[in-house]
């Protein structure tokens, strides 16, 4: 092997070895023999082996004007040679350059948390040009180029199923331990596992354009990224570190005991105050991207930890965003006419409401042609409108053939001076009763009948309210909706509080006004439609983020699942967080006042305060990591 390159690579592992046998070998020949001066010559030879590297990161950091601890410890190793403790210097630099390496070892480890996520993706795809099958590099495949996924086989892209059926295991991107079902049209994510059947695919990310990258970029910045804490605990340390000067020549002009300034300068180090925060956080970060949670930084994990308010939007979140016709009810209209117009007025939104009214159609075409035997009735497509307006959080306002048609909810019928009559105002109040949601289908001031739609609760929202609850947050439901429908599914639920028939502004406002009560609010919502309300919030969480960019761009945290469980989940581990912080602190702090004391007291020398210092740094940093292994 190329002993240069090894040496390169191993740089520090060699030079922390050698400085150990050189100090060990000097100490021993002093102890056992009485060659004083070949034990002095091979002590400062150690020395100066490890403390090269501490000397030259001192000069660097001296030229940017800032006093760290390298400068300390250099400055410590030669006065200690100069009045002959020569032991002391050799003790002093090794244990520095050894604490140095482990705590490197072990930084890495953590950063690291997420490599297994980078090595899910594989290097080649195989994809499919006029029927022929050719095997190229995975980051070469072309955004609308076919790709083929065997059973088995990791997935290289980011695409959409154009054929076949499947099982994948997408816990790399989402965290979710269970394999999901996947058909046609259905989304797949480079870097999950594809499991048991053939897929077809046609690539929409690729390369370095896909989820797994974009969170493990996210991922990276959040790291770097500084919580308000430790920004603090840097700003303290830099006045910190030159009192700490001060108070050693302070104690040598007292004492004249110079071993004891020296030790002073190389215990005030704050080496695990301002260690101790990163390594909980970057361990945090890590353990939540593995578990499909993405948090942007330590700010939000810190602000995270002391939320004591959830705020739920109900569509999409609490229920599963899969809104059904349930009901479709004419007056002296059949139902096929009332969903005709519905259709008509709805076919441009991209409302919920409408798509659920445009799928409704579909099927219904789908049913005639099986049923009829080819006869079929109604061959054409809905009709464009020919004008539209949308009166958001109400409904819409379209033209067409000259009729006028409102598709909405009560205010928009009143604000065009529309009333149902009693029996249609009893009927729709049942059905919002059993928490549907009830749309008016009007034709030029006329109602002709109402659509009655479901959105089915999500299994676990009870189970997920009912945790929070326990553990004393408080949960609202904010929606759009109307009262009766929002009341049934809060009792469903069994939520706190719910806010019904508001507008995006007035979710916003109400958060604002949740804050200025005093609570840490955090919001849960889709990343696009709920973006505002997010972005009010202490903490914006958003759901289902695995392929949508903006809600991994925008919210404070994202769930890559439409996983409520991992609300709990993140709450739980930002607030185990915030405590290993605070543990890290204590223990820092601690040492450094044990240190003091013992230094002062002429009980601690230059060597076993360099021990305990960095045996203190080891402790923060072995305390952080244990946040890798939190458990869901
Ligand atoms: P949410 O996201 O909670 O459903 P929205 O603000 O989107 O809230 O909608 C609120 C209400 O406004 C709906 O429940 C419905 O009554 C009415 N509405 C909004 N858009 C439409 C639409 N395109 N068609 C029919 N009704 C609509
Ligand atoms: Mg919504």
């Amino acid at each position: 092997m190329d002993l240069r390159k090894y040496y390169r690579k191993n740089r520090k592992a060699i030079i922390t070895a050698t400085t150990g046998i050189l100090y060990l070998g000097g100490w021993s020949i002093g102890y056992t023999t009485t060659l004083e001066n070949i034990s002095a010559i091979i002590l400062v030879i150690a020395t100066i082996v490890g403390g090269y590297d501490i000397a030259k990161k001192s000069y660097n950091t001296l030229k940017n004007r800032t006093i760290g601890i390298n400068t300390l410890v250099t400055i410590a190793a030669i006065g200690a040679i100069l009045i002959g403790k020569y032991w002391e210097a050799a003790a002093v630099v090794f244990l520095f350059t050894l604490g140095n390496y482990l705590e490197g070892r072990t930084m890495r480890k953590t950063r690291n948390a997420l490599q297994e996520l980078l090595e899910m993706t594989p290097n080649k795809a195989t994809v499919e040009h006029g029927g022929e099958q050719k095997e190229i590099p995975a980051r070469e495949v072309e955004e609308g180029e076919t790709v083929i996924i065997k059973p088995g086989d990791k997935i290289p892209v980011d695409g959409e199923i154009i054929k076949g059926e499947s099982t994948v295991n997408q816990a790399p991107v989402t965290g979710e331990s269970k394999p999901q079902h996947k058909k046609q049209g259905d989304e797949v994510y480079a870097g999950t596992i594809n499991q048991k059947g053939g897929l077809k695919v046609t690539a929409t990310g690729t390369g370095s354009d896909t989820t797994i990258q974009r969170i493990i970029e996210k991922v990276e910045e959040a790291q770097e990224a500084k919580s308000p804490t430790e920004t603090l605990l840097e700003r303290f340390s830099k006045y910190y570190t030159p009192s700490i000067i001060l108070l050693s020549i302070g104690t040598f002009i007292l004492t004249k005991n110079t071993l004891m300034s020296l030790t002073l300068l190389v215990i005030g180090c704050p080496g695990a105050l301002v260690i101790g925060p990163p390594v909980s956080i970057v361990s945090s970060i890590g353990n939540a991207a593995k578990n499909g949670v993405l948090m942007k930084g330590g700010k939000h994990l810190e602000k995270a930890g002391k939320i004591d308010l959830v705020a739920f939007d109900k569509t999409g979140t609490l229920t599963k965003g899969e809104t059904k016709i349930k009901d479709i009810k004419g007056f002296s209209y059949s139902q096929s006419e009332v969903l005709r117009f519905a259709g008509i007025a709805e076919k441009n939104s991209e409302h919920h409401l409408a798509d659920a009214v445009l799928e409704k159609i579909k099927e219904e075409k789908n049913k005639e042609i099986k049923t009829d035997g080819g006869k079929i009735i109604e061959k054409t497509n809905i009709p464009d409108p020919n004008s539209f307006d949308v009166k958001a959080g109400k409904g819409i306002i379209a033209t067409y053939n000259g009729k006028n048609i409102l598709v909405g909810n009560n205010s928009l019928l009143k604000e065009n001076n529309i009333s149902p009559t009693e029996d249609m105002v009893s009927y729709v109040g049942k059905r919002e009763n059993k928490g549907e949601t009830v749309v008016y289908i009007t034709i030029d001031g006329k109602v002709i009948g109402v659509i009655s739609f479901e959105d089915e609760i999500r299994k676990k929202s009870k189970d997920i309210v009912q945790k929070l609850k326990s553990s004393g947050i408080k949960t609202v439901m904010l929606t759009g909706d109307n009262d009766s429908t929002a009341s049934s599914v809060a009792k469903k639920v069994g939520i706190d509080e719910y806010r019904s028939e508001l507008l995006p502004e007035e979710k916003q406002n109400i958060i604002k006004e949740f804050r200025e009560e005093g609570y840490v609010v955090a919001m849960v919502g889709d990343g696009i439609n709920d973006a505002p309300s997010l972005a009010t919030a202490d903490v914006g969480i958003a759901m289902g983020a695995a392929g949508t960019d903006t809600a991994i761009e925008t919210a404070d945290m994202a769930l890559m699942a439409d996983d409520l469980k991992r609300i709990p989940y993140a709450i739980n581990l930002s607030k185990s967080t915030r405590k290993n912080i605070y543990e890290n602190i204590g223990i820092a702090l601690f040492t450094v006042v044990f240190l003091l004391t013992g230094v002062l007291t002429s009980y601690i020398h230059l060597a076993l305060g360099m021990l305990v210092h960095e045996g203190s740094v080891l402790a923060v940093i072995l305390n952080g990591m244990r946040l890798l292994k939190y458990k869901i």
